[in-house]
């Protein structure tokens, strides 16, 4: 097993990366932004090293101060999380170069999936389905954007090849607007993502968000761990998500697992990762893959009972996948909501002092969270607090105990979105297992 490991990252995923490292008899090293000391996995770390200022430009991505902290603490791998550098293949490579294992897929990987232009490509060459599109960037040839667009039929989406967190997208509902579309998505691209390359794909009305678990040991030996359904989204940002997904059946799930499954053997998968897809009709089309951990990584533990981390640690100290195929058995369900620091109505975010802190507990229930009483929040960062998962003997007892959960929790002295969840848990429509990724804003009046 590995001696001693970098979190490369902070907050509810830090302790949680933590946690899989004790139980495994693995050192933990906290890196930490000068506004970060008093995380509760700093704390809880074997050893700590600041990387710098609260910015996370100069912290949390800064390449050479995180591979320093490496050196000078004898670690021998570093675990990114989730955002941050976590899919940057060029951080991974140095990391390697430094003589440091990455834990996660190999950079040219990270790479390949990280455009997603090359990604589609790929995905398609394996054989899993993807959405009618450009096949490719697009180009400056007015005529043939136009001619492409007519080809897929409207609305279509133009989407950034570099893009991620539910930015540089931009629907287009007709001929008129599509030159304008393209012209600003591409300006938005370059800014945000440094990269003006954008694609265009058919965009489907009234889809669901379901994606694949899957994980890869470095000796050939690959398995997924079922679908998760994403769609509860705000901003295309995932809100609510569950497992397993409603009106999938077992043949369905294996026929897709073993695509993805089948396209990891191709692309010489290593690690945990999720394929992403989108599903209406009864059909999936795949949109992007994932190169690391996810945020909603404890539903698919909470239904298969395999721990997702632990996993990604095992793998990259070079052992044998410790599950097979035939292991993975779904039962019941699970249901996870992102708790943020913001105001539930308006959505600003909303930082400072935790006064009061009381967590819900009671079968079934498991909480991620990095704050405590008298923490405070700071403001440079993602507003996400913690995440509430509950797990049930079906999708009607999992949402009673996350309704009981949300009443009981109890965080003081900031906003935060439980109102918000418990009126999405609360909605008949939602019981009824009738959302799409529209459900959420058509719900809020903000659906344009
Ligand atoms: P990101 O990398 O920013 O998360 P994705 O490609 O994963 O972007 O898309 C995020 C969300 O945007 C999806 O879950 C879905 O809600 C919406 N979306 C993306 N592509 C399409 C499409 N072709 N049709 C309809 N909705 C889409």
């Amino acid at each position: 097993m590995l001696g001693k490991i970098v979190i490369a990252n902070r907050g509810e995923i830090a302790l949680r990366i933590l946690r899989a490292c004790r139980e495994l008899g693995i050192k933990a090293v906290a890196v930490h932004s000068e506004a970060d000391r008093d995380l509760k996995h700093v704390r809880l770390a074997d050893e700590s090293v600041c990387i710098g200022p609260a910015p996370s430009k100069e912290s949390y991505l800064n390449v050479p101060a995180i591979i320093s902290a490496a050196e000078v603490t004898d670690a021998v791998a570093i675990h990114p999380g989730y955002g941050f550098l976590s899919e940057n293949a060029d951080f991974a490579e140095k990391v390697n170069q430094s003589g440091f294992i990455f834990i996660g897929p190999r950079p040219e990987t990270i790479r390949l999936m990280g455009d997603k232009v090359s990604a589609i490509q790929t995905m398609k060459k394996a054989g899993v389905p993807c959405l009618p599109g450009s096949d490719g960037p697009l180009g400056d040839d007015s005529e043939e954007t136009l001619r492409i667009a007519r080809a897929i039929g409207f609305p279509v989406i133009i989407k950034a090849a570099g893009g991620g967190g539910g930015r540089g997208m931009r629907v287009v509902h007709s001929e008129a607007a599509l030159h304008s579309s393209i012209s600003l998505t591409r300006a938005e691209a370059e800014n945000a993502f440094g990269n003006d390359m954008v694609y265009m794909e058919k965009f489907l009305d009234n889809p669901r968000h379901i994606e694949f678990q899957v994980l890869a040991d470095s000796h050939g030996n690959m398995v997924h761990l079922g679908e998760r359904d994403c769609s509860i989204q705000r901003r295309h940002q995932k809100v609510i998500e569950e497992a397993p997904a409603l009106g999938i059946s077992e043949a369905k799930r294996q026929e897709m697992g073993e695509r993805c499954v089948q396209a990891c053997r191709e692309i010489r998968y290593l690690g945990a990762g999720t394929f992403e897809f989108l599903y209406q009709d009864d059909a999936f089309y795949f949109i992007e893959m994932n190169t690391r951990i996810q945020v909603e990584h404890p539903v698919t533990e909470m239904v298969t009972g395999f721990d997702i981390v632990k996993e990604q640690l095992r793998i990259a100290a070079g052992e044998t996948l410790s599950i097979k195929q035939s292991d993975v058995v779904v039962r019941g369900h699970a249901i996870e909501c992102r708790i943020n620091a913001e105001d539930p109505y308006n959505f600003m975010p909303s930082p400072g002092l935790i006064e009061q802190f009381h967590m819900p507990g009671g079968p079934g229930i498991r909480v991620e969270t990095h704050i405590y009483n008298g923490y405070k929040v700071p403001p440079y960062y993602d507003s996400m607090i913690g995440k509430l998962i509950a797990h049930g003997e079906n999708r009607a007892s999992a949402l009673a105990r996350m309704r009981m959960a949300l009443n009981e929790m109890v965080i003081g002295g900031i906003k935060c979105n439980i109102p918000l969840l418990l009126n999405v848990i609360n909605d008949a429509a939602f019981g009824a297992g009738a959302q799409n990724i529209h459900y959420l804003e058509q719900k809020l009046g903000t659906k344009h």
